[in-house]
């Protein structure tokens, strides 16, 4: 399967071929900072993907940078350690076939609002629910 993508100005488009992780959300201070709320996001191997346009990159962390197109501001991308790519699940273009399967770094979620979709919740990282690949 090919999936595409892209920011809200069209100035950065991708394309991602092959399997691509269930969305999982994440709660913690960056994603919240960054997006305005929690980020919702799948990944893919980064050999998987192509991107046409700038992607700007913000070095969020020592191990991690965000990317965001530098036109209109959308956040795109998570590249941090592992070989895949984190890609924000509100970029993609429909349908995209995902599903959100969980949640993760619950413990930094903002107070206004409530986790209530039933999936597996985690307070910080959870590789059992950041690794898994859609059948
Ligand atoms: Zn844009
Ligand atoms: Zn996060």
């Amino acid at each position: 399967m090919i999936r595409t993508g892209g920011c809200l100005c069209g100035a950065v488009r991708y394309t991602v071929k092959g399997p691509m992780r269930p969305v999982i959300a994440c709660h913690c201070t960056q994603c919240r900072r960054s997006s305005g709320h929690h980020v919702a996001a799948t990944s893919a191997p980064r050999e998987a993907f192509a991107v046409e346009g700038t992607v700007t990159w913000f070095r969020s962390s020592e191990t991690a940078q965000r990317g965001f197109c530098g036109v209109c501001g959308a956040p795109l991308f998570w590249d941090g350690p592992g070989a895949n790519l984190s890609i924000f699940a509100g970029s993609l273009d429909d349908p995209t076939g995902l599903t959100l399967t969980g949640h993760i770094f619950t413990a930094s979620k903002g107070d206004y609002y409530t986790i209530a979709d039933g999936t597996p919740q985690a307070p910080g990282a959870d590789p059992s629910l950041t690794t898994q690949v859609d059948p």
